[in-house]
């Protein structure tokens, strides 16, 4: 039979490959509703309507997120719904709403929808990704309560067996009243690799493919659909030899993300005995095990910028310590690497609306930077993660370091945190570790420098590739020339390594580039000694690693350090991985390829 396919390419969110019919969500923002002024004598009672809608909000999410703690994987996730709950009890947010009704005299919905325009207007001048794609959860919230006050509430969806949930986005609520039985994929018009879908469908382990743009306006209920959360295609009305090869290539996936997983917790060996320690990202201390369960040896980057995230206050010392202290006895004996602030600029609007606006965040006051300026908040965060070193492994790391003299600030400034605990006689890890991100090409640049004055390295390449190559990582323009092959990038890596190794330090990874095993060869002959990624890809780095001899990747670095372009080196990597018997098989399960 004929088929007339369609193929739509969207943002790989989650791998693996559902063959299914298409079930729509709607979950469009209501953006048809009443916009009426009312007379001063209404304003109570317009209030009491939003306040009944908050209520009834909170009702819902509430049992929701019961739903979602029944449910044992994803049961780490009901903080994201935690969240929600405390926006639904934040009378900053509320009340401004009220005021509104007041002031201007006009109807609930109307006065809502202008306090959720100024908070997404905050959150679109934030830089970061994951902190931008957190945004959602005020859309989540504030379409919550308008669909209490408009009577369009969703209503529960009849899930047949095999469905691929197509949506313009899904809330964790949503998804927590789904049926996971039934659902085997995710399609959405929106999103990122940090959105809840997202989240959520690498936490069950269902094939998701986001950022689709218009999915959910161009297909109809009960269509055919191949998503491939691997490569991030959504072939709609598929012909029947389309749908017997994706069965294969389903079946290979699937056998071999088993075979990945059994030896997840062994230890990532080339062929000629070098032990590569793969270890994991992380954001939130609720991933930590879910992050050890994929194998990692270790966290290798601790974001805790994501502590001052959905909160109207600055952290205390408290908040610090009880979050470091969480995630350092879950892994270890593995060791943890606590990254003190990565924030700064318009980041902290949130927190600190009192900050000055800058045109180039990107470069301006941000991670040690922002921390040496205010430096009462830094010694917070020192404080607490020196009080959590005295409970396991941990280490401290000092990012966006661009010279001899910032590092000296910095650690004095630990030196003088370490003298107060002393005095009040609160122990801590005397012999703490500390270490810096490699990520600004000055840093690399005079890597040998510093390498005299820490205890490790860790290569950041998200940021070192766009400040080497200056281009700017989130700007789509400029998109294509943002490179980790660039010879540039190459030699600033293997100068870091060189220099760390000649002082005797230890060089990691823990930029995106740690994550791909396309690159596993090249950063292993670079000399790396750790690469440290989200929880799936530690299992798929590992066994890359394992199926690999060090000594050949050595080999094939010399060649590549002189080459002239990216181009040319994926050339010849390409050319390299295809006449490799053990390494064949990456290109057809590789994820990034
Ligand atoms: C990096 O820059 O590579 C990095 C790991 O830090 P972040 O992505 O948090 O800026
Ligand atoms: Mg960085």
């Amino acid at each position: 039979m004929k088929s007339n396919f369609q193929v739509l390419n969207g943002i790989p969110a989650s791998a693996g490959i559902a063959i299914g019919k298409a079930v729509l969500l709607e979950r469009r923002k209501i953006d048809k509703f009443p916009r009426i002024r009312i007379p001063e004598r209404l304003v109570e009672e317009e209030i009491k309507r939003f306040d009944a809608a908050v209520e009834a909000s909170y009702n819902q999410i509430e049992k929701a997120k019961q739903k979602l703690e029944d449910q044992d994987v994803i049961k780490e996730h009901s903080f994201i719904l935690e969240t929600h709950l405390m926006m639904l009890k934040d009378p900053a947010f509320t009340n401004r709403v009220k005021y509104l009704i007041r002031k201007q005299l006009i109807n609930a919905e109307w006065a809502l929808k202008i306090a959720l325009m100024e908070i997404e207007e905050n959150f679109d001048r934030i830089g970061d990704e994951y902190i931008k794609s957190r945004a959602a959860d005020t859309t989540f919230v504030g379409d919550r309560i308008l669909r209490n006050l408009t009577g369009k509430e969703i209503g529960h969806f009849h899930i047949p067996e095999n469905s691929i949930i197509v949506a313009h986005d899904l809330s964790p609520a949503d998804t927590a009243m789904l049926n996971k039985e039934r659902v085997l994929g995710f399609a959405t018009d929106i999103g990122g690799l940090t959105s809840h879908t997202a989240i959520i469908a690498r936490s069950l382990e269902i094939p998701a493919v986001v950022g689709l743009e218009t999915v959910s306006l161009s297909i109809s209920p009960g269509t055919l659909l191949i998503l491939d959360g691997i490569t991030g295609t959504v072939i709609v009305n598929p012909s029947e030899s389309q749908v017997e090869d994706y069965r294969h290539r389903a079946e290979s996936y699937i056998t071999y993300e088993l075979k990945i997983k059994e030896r997840a917790n062994e230890p990532a060996v080339t062929l000629d005995g070098y032990h590569v320690s793969v270890e994991g990202n992380l954001e939130f201390k609720e991933e930590v095990h879910s992050v050890l369960e994929h194998g990692a040896e270790g966290i290798g980057l601790y974001r805790t910028e994501f502590i001052y995230l959905n909160r109207d206050d600055i952290p205390t010392e408290d908040d610090h310590f009880e979050a470091y202290k969480t995630v350092v006895e879950a892994v270890t004996p593995y060791n943890t690497i606590i990254r003190t602030l990565d924030l700064g600029g318009d980041k902290f609007y949130s927190v600190m609306g009192n900050l000055q606006k800058e045109m180039n965040p990107a470069i301006g006051l941000r991670a040690i930077r922002f921390c040496l300026k205010e430096v009462n908040i830094f010694k917070t965060q020192l404080r607490g993660i020196l009080k959590a070193s005295n409970y396991g492994k941990a280490s401290i790391m000092f990012p966006m370091i661009s010279g001899f003299e910032e590092l000296s600030r910095a650690k004095d400034i630990l030196e003088e945190v370490k003298e107060e605990l002393r005095q009040q006689d609160i122990a801590f890890d005397e012999q703490i570790k500390v270490g810096i991100m490699i990520e600004i090409p000055s840093a690399a640049i005079i890597s040998d420098i510093l390498a005299k004055e820490v205890d490790f390295f860790s290569i950041g390449t998200n940021d070192l590739i766009q400040y080497a190559i200056a281009i700017d990582r989130r700007n789509e323009y400029v998109d294509y020339l943002y490179e980790p092959l660039h010879p540039a990038v190459l030699r600033l890596i293997k100068y870091t390594i060189d220099a760390g190794h000649k002082e005797g330090i230890t060089v990691g990874m823990c930029g995106e580039m740690a994550g791909r095993s396309i690159y596993t060869p090249i950063l292993l002959g670079l000399g790396i000694d750790s690469l440290s990624t989200n929880a799936l890809a530690i299992p798929h780095i590992k066994d890359i690693a394992r199926r690999i001899n060090l000594k050949r990747c050595m080999e094939i670095t010399s060649h590549i350090l002189d080459m002239r372009t990216a181009n040319d080196v994926r050339e010849f990597m390409n050319n390299e991985v295809k006449n490799s018997p053990e390494l064949c098989d990456i290109v057809e399960t590789d994820r990034d390829v």
